[in-house]
C-alpha cells in the first residue's frame, strides 16, 4: 500500500448561468476570480462545472472552451474534470444519432478546455426537462416498454460511441452515482451500466454524499470503481434516506437528503473513505464538490477545508502504519 499520500486537491469552479431559458457563459472576470481565491488558498486543481446539453446555449461552444481554457491555464491551474450534464440514451424505438452528435461536441469542448476527464451523471433520457420528474417518468415509460436491460445496452452503446471519440485524445468519461435521484445510478445499476459499456475510458466518479444519502458505503463504491475511478465530488450528509421505504423507483434531490454540507460535517465515515482511496492506489484528485460563497469569508472556508481533509488523510495513514 502507498503510504503517507497527500492527495491532489480539487474544488469547482462555476462557468456557467442559468436563467430557465438558457444557457450563458459567465464572465472573464467571474470566473477569474474564483480562480484567484483557489490560487490563495493554495489550489492547484479545478473542475469547471455547468455544462448543460439539454438545453439551448446562447454562446458557441468551440470558442468558449478555448477562453475558459486560457483563463485556466493563465493562474496555472490542472483541471480535475469538467461536470456536465448531457442525454445518455434517447427513446428506444428512436434514433439516437441526435444524443451521439451531442455527446461527440461535448468530447470537443472538453478537449479543447483542457479537461481529459468527462464527469456527468449516467441515466438521463434525451429532451429538455424542467424538473427531474420529467427523467423519471420517461426513464419509466421506456423501462416498461423495453426492460431496463435494453435501455441500458442503448446508453452503453452510445457512451462507447462516446468513448472511442474520447479514446484518441486520451480522454476519459467517468459516470457519476447519483443513488435513487436518477435514473441508471445506485450501486446496483450503474456498475452493470459500466460493465455493459466496456471501454478501458469509461469509469466512475464516486460522489460521496450521493451514495451515503441512501445509506450506500462509500468505501465500498470506491473498492467497486477501483482503477475504474476517475474522479471524486465529496462532500457530506446525515445518510435521511438509509434504510428508507422509497414512494416509488426515484426520489427528487432535496436540501434535507443531499444536503451537500463539507465534509466533515456529516455522518460520512472518512477515515475508511481515505483507507479505501489508499487501498485502490487512487492517483486522480480528490474533488470537494461543495458551495463556496465568493465572500470575504470564501478563503477561510477553503482553508478550513483543505486542513480538515489534510489531518484526515494524515490520521488515516497513522493508523494503518501503526496497525
Ligand atoms: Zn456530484
Amino acid at each position: 500500500m502507498n503510504k503517507k499520500r497527500k492527495f491532489k486537491l480539487s474544488f469547482p469552479v462555476e462557468i456557467i448561468n442559468w436563467d430557465g431559458r438558457s444557457v450563458s457563459l459567465k464572465s472573464d472576470r467571474e470566473i477569474a476570480a474564483q480562480l484567484e481565491q483557489l490560487a490563495d488558498a493554495g489550489i492547484s486543481t479545478v473542475m469547471p462545472a455547468g455544462l448543460h446539453r439539454e438545453e439551448p446555449l446562447a454562446f458557441d461552444l468551440s470558442k468558449a472552451a478555448v477562453r475558459i481554457g486560457k483563463i485556466i491555464r493563465h493562474y496555472g491551474f490542472e483541471i480535475s474534470s469538467h461536470h456536465c450534464l448531457l442525454p445518455v440514451f434517447a427513446p428506444l424505438a428512436e434514433s439516437q444519432t441526435r444524443v451521439r452528435q451531442i455527446m461527440e461536441e461535448t468530447v470537443r469542448f472538453c478537449n479543447q478546455l483542457g479537461a481529459a476527464t468527462m464527469v456527468f451523471h449516467p441515466g438521463r433520457i434525451s429532451g429538455r426537462h424542467s424538473d427531474v420528474l420529467s427523467i423519471f417518468a420517461g426513464f419509466e415509460h421506456e423501462a416498461a416498454a423495453h426492460g431496463v436491460t435494453r435501455i441500458i445496452e442503448t446508453a452503453a452503446g452510445n457512451l462507447r460511441y462516446m468513448a472511442e471519440k474520447g479514446a484518441a485524445a486520451d480522454m476519459r468519461i467517468a459516470l457519476e452515482n447519483v443513488g435513487k435521484f436518477e435514473p441508471l445510478a445506485d450501486i446496483g445499476l450503474l456498475p452493470e451500466l459500466v460493465k455493459t459499456a466496456d471501454m478501458a475510458n469509461i469509469g466512475f466518479c464516486v460522489d460521496s454524499g450521493h451514495a451515503h444519502a441512501f445509506g450506500e458505503s462509500v468505501p465500498q463504491w470506491i473498492k467497486l470503481a477501483g482503477n475504474k475511478l476517475f474522479e471524486t465530488h465529496f462532500h457530506d450528509n446525515h445518510a435521511a434516506l438509509a434504510g428508507v421505504t422509497l414512494p416509488g423507483a426515484f426520489i427528487q434531490s432535496s436540501k434535507s437528503s443531499d444536503e451537500h454540507l463539507f465534509p466533515g460535517s456529516g455522518t460520512i465515515p472518512w477515515d475508511e473513505t481515505v483507507k479505501a482511496l489508499l487501498e485502490i492506489n487512487y492517483s486522480g484528485a480528490v474533488t470537494f464538490e461543495v458551495t463556496v460563497k465568493p465572500d470575504a469569508d470564501a478563503l477561510s472556508r477553503y482553508r478550513k477545508i483543505i486542513d480538515w481533509w489534510r489531518l484526515v488523510e494524515a490520521e488515516a495513514q497513522k493508523n494503518i502504519i501503526t496497525g
